[in-house]
């Protein structure tokens, strides 16, 4: 998993409920969860692994969590040792042609 870059050259978009990603970036999460494509299956964080610690969800970097609902997510896409959240699940993954997904975004100016 990688961090954000930021590119001050490059196309940035707004993801509803998860914030503002570089298209590149975004893009690039996606190919990357993309290779477990078939494999996913919905798991509670808790089926995986037995503490409170935490995941991210390889598209969005948001948290996947043996918690309560209120800071995160308890469940999500799961494959070998790949996390995918249900929204980006829904919006990346399933689709035949997620650049269709990313397309749809709306464009945001690059941040400051
Ligand atoms: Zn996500």
């Amino acid at each position: 998993m990688r961090k954000p870059i930021q590119n001050k050259n490059e196309a940035w978009v707004r993801v509803p409920n998860r914030g503002d990603f570089e298209l590149n970036y975004l893009i690039k999460n996606i190919e990357e969860a993309l290779r477990e494509k078939d494999n996913f299956s919905p798991k509670l964080y808790s089926e995986i692994y037995d503490d409170f610690s935490h995941v991210h969800c390889e598209i969005c970097w948001g948290v996947i969590a043996n918690r309560a609902p209120e800071v995160a997510d308890n469940s999500g896409y799961y494959a070998d040792h790949t996390w995918v959240c249900q929204q980006c699940y829904t919006m990346f993954v399933v689709p035949e042609r997620y650049l269709d997904a990313v397309a749809s975004l709306e464009r945001i100016a690059t941040p400051a």
